[in-house]
C-alpha cells in the first residue's frame, strides 16, 4: 500500500511539472485587487472593464496607466540603489529597521487601492474631468475607505498612514510663498521631481486622513456614473 501511495505521489508530482515559482508579491497584489473588486461589486456595480495588475518595476514605483488599464507595482529587489537608499532613510525616520518591509507595506499594499481608485475614476468616466489635485486626493480617500473595510488584512491603518505621511511631511514644502498649493500642483504636475511629488502625496494623504468627509467607499467610487 505504501508503495502504491508513493507511486501515485510521484506520478502526481511529475504531472505537475514544470511548476511555476510562486510569486508572493504578485499573489499578494492580486488578493488586494480581488478584495477591491468584491467591495466595488457590493456597491451594486458592473464595471465595463477591469484593471490589470502587474508586477513591473518602474521609476514611479506604483502607478495606474489608463491607456492599458494597468496598475503596475515595483519589486523592492529590482529598485536602483539610490531608491533603496531613500527607502532606508524613510524606514529610519519611521522607526523601522527594515526598508524592504516599509516599501512592501507602502508601495505593494497601502497604495494599491489608491491606484485602483484611479481605475474607479476611469471606469466611471470621471478621470478626465478631475484636476490632478482632486484625482490624487480622491484616490487617497478611496484607499482609506477600502482599508477601513479590509483593515485586518492590511494591518492597523493609523500606523501605516503615519509611516507614510510622517516621512513625506518632513520633505521641504515645494510651494512658493503666497501660492495656492492646489494651483501649484496642477500647474507643475509634469515637472515636479520625486521629492516634490512625495511632499504633495504626503500632504494629500494627510488631508484625506484628517478630513474624511464621512463618505463611504461606494459613494467615493461612484459606480453609477455613466461610462463614456
Ligand atoms: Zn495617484
Amino acid at each position: 500500500m505504501a508503495i502504491v501511495t508513493a507511486g501515485f505521489m510521484s506520478l502526481t508530482m511529475s504531472m505537475m511539472q514544470p511548476v511555476a515559482p510562486i510569486d508572493a508579491l504578485a499573489s499578494d497584489v492580486q488578493l488586494i485587487g480581488a478584495n477591491f473588486a468584491a467591495a466595488y461589486n457590493r456597491c451594486g456595480a458592473r464595471p465595463s472593464f477591469l484593471p490589470n495588475l502587474k508586477v513591473e518595476t518602474h521609476p514611479a514605483l506604483i502607478s495606474y496607466e489608463p491607456s492599458d488599464r494597468t496598475v503596475r507595482v515595483s519589486r523592492y529587489s529590482e529598485l536602483p540603489p539610490e531608491l533603496q537608499g531613500l527607502m532606508t532613510g524613510w524606514a529610519e525616520a519611521a522607526g523601522m529597521e527594515d526598508s524592504q518591509t516599509l516599501f512592501v507595506d507602502v508601495f505593494n499594499s497601502l497604495l494599491v487601492p489608491h491606484e485602483l481608485g484611479h481605475w474607479a475614476q476611469h471606469v466611471s468616466g470621471r478621470l478626465a474631468g478631475l484636476d490632478r489635485w482632486e484625482s490624487e486626493l480622491e484616490a487617497n480617500r478611496i484607499a482609506i475607505a477600502f482599508w477601513r473595510i479590509h483593515e485586518t488584512t492590511g494591518g492597523a491603518l493609523p500606523a501605516r498612514i503615519d509611516a507614510f505621511t510622517g516621512f513625506l511631511g518632513r520633505l521641504p514644502n515645494p510651494v512658493p510663498d503666497g501660492q495656492d498649493p492646489r494651483a501649484f500642483f496642477n500647474d507643475n504636475y509634469e515637472t515636479l521631481d520625486s521629492m516634490q511629488y512625495g511632499w504633495f502625496q504626503g500632504a494629500l494623504m494627510q488631508e484625506a486622513w484628517t478630513n474624511p468627509e464621512n463618505v463611504s467607499f461606494c459613494e467615493l467610487v461612484q459606480p453609477e456614473a455613466v461610462v463614456p
